[in-house]
């Protein structure tokens, strides 16, 4: 696994590109100028790592594009020692912009062969959540409840309840919500039965799928 000072250039620069597009968050951008990006893609495409641009990875699935990484992190406000719950580990790049924010980071996958590579992969770079989860994202991880945040990195076609019943009072879901387009929904928790909805513009993501294969 090799990074260059090449490679730290063009991170920089992709940090740039993240701020002019209104990336404020200064853990956020910190965690993007040190994350190889380009070691979380096949090495043949190696080229495209720090591009603004999502792209393929194994189990036609997709590492989330960086501006999209970078605006539900700073949307979300993570915080030294958050507990949080991500859905959809993929490969784990999201996660380790969490865990360069200091979170205590759980993580689920439902695919199989993914959830496998990314576990193996992390720790080799250091990168170590609490647990990385084989399983169903639609239902959470109930024994870990309550969480500080919870980050969906799947497109869902509703809400799952369950997500809302894991957050903590004050606790917020982010979570892309739709069909084809999703709708970037934050959901704040006011008390053990008020949630606050805000929706904070379009974004394309893989849809998330129920059971785990
Ligand atoms: N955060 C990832 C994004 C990967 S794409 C990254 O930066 O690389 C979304 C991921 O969500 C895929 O890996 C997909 O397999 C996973 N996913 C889809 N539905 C899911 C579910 N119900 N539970 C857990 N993971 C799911």
């Amino acid at each position: 696994m090799r990074d260059t000072s090449k490679h730290q250039g063009l991170r920089n620069k992709l940090a740039q590109v993240l701020e002019r597009k209104g990336i404020q968050d200064i853990g956020v951008l910190n965690a993007i100028r040190k994350i190889p990006r380009h070691l979380f893609i096949d090495s043949s495409f190696e080229s495209h790592a720090y591009q603004d641009k999502a792209f393929p990875i194994a189990a036609n699935q997709t590492i989330s594009q960086p501006y999209t990484v970078a605006f539900q992190s700073q949307t979300l406000n993570i915080q030294k020692d958050h507990r949080i719950l991500e859905i959809g580990t993929g490969s784990g790049y999201q996660t380790a912009v969490l865990l360069e924010m200091n979170a205590e980071v759980y993580t689920i996958e439902r695919q199989h062969e993914l959830f496998k590579k990314t576990s193996l992969f992390l720790p080799k770079l250091g990168y170590k959540p609490k647990r990385f989860i084989f399983g169903d994202g639609y239902k959470g991880l109930a024994e870990k409840a309550p969480f500080d945040k919870i980050i969906v990195t799947a497109g869902a076609p509703y809400v799952p309840k369950p997500l809302l019943a894991q957050l903590k009072v004050g606790g917020m879901l982010l979570i892309p919500v739709g069909d084809e387009t999703h709708i970037m929904t934050l959901f704040t928790r006011k008390s053990a039965t008020e949630f606050d909805k805000k929706e904070l513009g379009d974004f394309a993501f893989v849809p998330m799928l129920e059971d785990k294969q």
